[in-house]
């Protein structure tokens, strides 16, 4: 009997296996996106980037766009962080940024087309919240300018908020502005963990913040949690869950620590010896799943939690829900463009993302020239992963002679070593191969989404270097 969830109209529930995690906890990409960005080349340019953004332009009815603008500045140094910023207190490096974002803002506004609307926004970083109010509204303002903002009030224009940063008045004013959801890092409460961390923040005044942002209007307030730090244990990140479901934020999401020192320099700072070990950190997880699920959230996806009525599910059941570089978004079907040092755009059938050097970005905008870096233009085998990828992560069941539609090739020919592939996962019960050619993934496969979306991932059976990825639990 099947057990998949939403195609039956059922709300995927959790069903944690934890020796299975044990078997399949190898390394993978967190797919948000395919290909991932290991395989984009400098062979994709600015000229590309050009003729990309005017084909969009020219379909018949040209898909909304989303925007993601990247704020790389942060006052102070997390030792787990990954991601691309800047450590700074000196606020006038965000004013020469900005000058030069406008900049970047103004070159997309005039290549698009005026009737296309912008329903996403997100700003991310880094900290956005780096950046005073009157900057943000000046570049809320300065969108606004450029580009036809959505008028509906489900429009989902979303800030990452540093609670370190902010206080009930900044969220007033974000509000204000016109954010409609906000985003917050908190990945642990425990002291002796944020010591290890280097993130000191105080869970009173972040549950506060939850608390006004749920009272003041913004649809859903989405809180990071991050597991596999050092010192971490089950008892204590099932207390920090536990003050987090006292305000119930809309929206959870509890990411696996990926502890990468080569390639990510502040994790040298990591003491080793402090960090949890696999049995701790798959309790951490069971844990965690099952406080959440009690307390009525529904598993989305991977590392995503949302309650039911929060958009997120309603994408979900309806197909919009889709994976991209900032997790598990609604709004699939748009055009992304990404503004800002290191940013990645996603628009028609290419991926595109800036140069990661400030000093770099900002020289290309004062040359006139748009900051890109790398990408890809997808071939049609890519198109074709991309979609049965996708479709994995995001409605746990894919046809694929529904996703090969169209490309005048055979499912069951084409992916007959991934048909093949599949089985011992079908053994574990992790999918479901029902016919003709379609794949569910069952309530317990929602763990191993990665491990099902690697089958597919055509770069990797090339024997690329799994050590570029995290483990997948
Ligand atoms: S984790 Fe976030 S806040 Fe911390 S240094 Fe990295 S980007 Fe900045």
């Amino acid at each position: 009997m099947s057990d998949s969830s939403t195609q039956s109209g059922k709300l995927p529930t959790s069903n944690f296996d934890v020796d299975l995690v044990r078997r399949y906890n190898g390394s993978g990409p967190r797919y948000t996106s395919y290909p991932t960005a290991l395989q984009f080349t400098a062979d994709f340019n600015a000229k590309q980037l050009r003729e990309v953004i005017d084909l969009s332009n020219e379909q018949l009815v040209p898909d909304p766009l989303s925007l993601y603008v990247h704020i790389p500045f942060c006052s102070k140094l997390c030792f787990y962080c990954a991601c691309n910023k800047v450590i700074t207190r000196n606020k006038n490096r965000a004013v020469d940024y900005l000058e030069r974002l406008h900049e970047e803002i103004s070159k997309y506004g005039k290549i698009f087309d005026d009737d296309r609307e912008l329903v996403q926004l997100h700003l991310g970083g880094g900290t956005p919240t780096f950046l005073e109010t009157n900057q943000i509204d000046r570049l809320f303002s300065h969108i606004g300018d450029n580009f036809r903002l959505s008028k509906d009030l489900a429009r989902d224009f979303s800030i990452e908020i540093d609670p370190r940063t902010v206080n009930i008045e900044t969220l007033d004013c974000l509000r204000e502005i016109g954010f409609t959801r906000i985003s917050m890092g908190v990945q642990d409460f425990a002291p002796d963990v944020q010591k290890a961390i280097h993130r000191e923040q105080s869970s009173d005044e972040t549950l506060a913040l939850i608390a006004h942002a749920q009272a003041i209007g913004f649809a859903s307030t989405n809180v990071d949690l991050i597991y596999g730090l050092p010192l971490q244990t089950a008892a204590g990140f099932g207390k920090t869950l536990n003050q987090l479901l006292a305000v119930r934020p809309e929206r959870l999401s509890i990411f696996h620590y990926a502890h990468l020192p080569d390639r990510f320099k502040p994790q040298r700072k990591i003491c080793e010896s402090q960090l949890p070990g696999s049995d701790e950190k798959l309790n951490i997880l069971n844990g965690a799943i099952s406080q959440l699920t009690q307390a009525g959230y529904v598993h989305v996806g991977m590392d995503h939690f949302a309650l039911v009525d929060d958009s997120l599910v309603s994408a979900l059941q309806d197909g919009s829900l889709q994976r991209n570089f900032q997790g598990y978004s609604t709004h699939a079907r748009s055009d992304l463009i990404g503004v800002g040092v290191s940013a990645i755009s996603h628009i028609g059938n290419s991926f595109s993302q800036n140069t990661k050097t400030l000093s770099i970005y900002q020289n290309h905008l004062d040359e006139g020239r748009m900051p890109i870096d790398q990408g890809l233009r997808l071939s049609q085998d890519d198109i074709l992963r991309k979609r049965v990828i996708e479709q994995l992560m995001c409605s746990t069941e894919v046809n694929l002679d529904k996703a090969l539609k169209g490309f005048d090739c055979d499912a069951a020919s084409y992916f007959a070593d991934e048909l093949r592939n599949l089985r011992p996962l079908e053994a574990d019960r992790l999918i479901e191969l029902t016919s003709p050619n379609v794949i569910k993934v069952t309530q317990k496969g929602r763990f191993f989404l990665r491990n099902i979306c690697m089958i597919f991932d055509q770069y990797l059976s090339k024997k690329r270097d799994l050590n570029h990825y995290s483990k997948v639990i």
